[in-house]
């Protein structure tokens, strides 16, 4: 990945995320906090995440997909994983990476209420809002970002690049050698 391509630096992103630890830290104290991350996009955002909340907290996991290697959202949602234990009662706190068109997080939300937490949040490292078909409410968000198709830190072109420690941006002549290499 071409340097002049970063998007966010490391610092950035990690500057943010310790000021969201600590107004989650603030608004969750005395609450049952169950984080949820959304896999696989919110791993890295998640990590660095949690370890800024100075409160007792379980974790948990589930896989979604709208997207397939395209860059386009295809607007199918499909859970791949669910949850290993049960919310009811609980204060959950939901994880993403990036909420594009928002029709993942309308739909995951919707199903999850159903499951009766006490309380349901989301905090969301990326929010592009050109883009937004739903209302979602991203009541912790890191950065609002143009409509370019970002990579890195967690998030990935046809599953490359999770590992990158700063966001990027692909260029469409990038897009296209991915797709030659195939
Ligand atoms: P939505 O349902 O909000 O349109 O899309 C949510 C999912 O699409 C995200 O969790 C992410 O996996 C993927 N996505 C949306 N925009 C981008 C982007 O700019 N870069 C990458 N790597 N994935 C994206």
């Amino acid at each position: 990945m071409n340097e002049q391509n970063i998007y966010l630096s490391e610092k950035q992103i990690q500057k943010r995320i310790q000021e969201l630890g600590e107004t989650i830290t603030q608004d969750m104290k005395g609450k049952d906090l169950v984080c949820i991350g959304i896999l696989k996009g919110s791993i890295i955002f998640m990590a660095d995440l949690i370890r800024h909340i100075q409160l007792p907290l379980s974790i948990d996991f589930m896989a979604a997909s709208s997207y397939g290697d395209a860059m386009k959202s295809s607007g199918v949602v499909k859970i791949n994983m669910d949850l290993a234990h049960p919310i009811e009662g609980k204060d959950v706190l939901i994880i993403e990476d990036i909420v594009d068109t928002g029709l993942t997080l309308d739909y995951l939300l919707k199903h999850l209420k159903m499951r009766k937490p006490k309380s349901l949040t989301l905090c969301s490292l990326l929010l592009k809002p050109s883009k937004l078909k739903k209302p979602i409410q991203v009541d912790y968000l890191g950065f609002s970002i143009d409509d370019r198709f970002v990579i890195g830190y967690g998030l990935d072109h046809a599953e490359k690049f999770r590992n990158l420690p700063y966001l990027a941006y692909v260029e469409e002549e990038d897009s296209e050698n991915q797709k030659e290499k195939k």
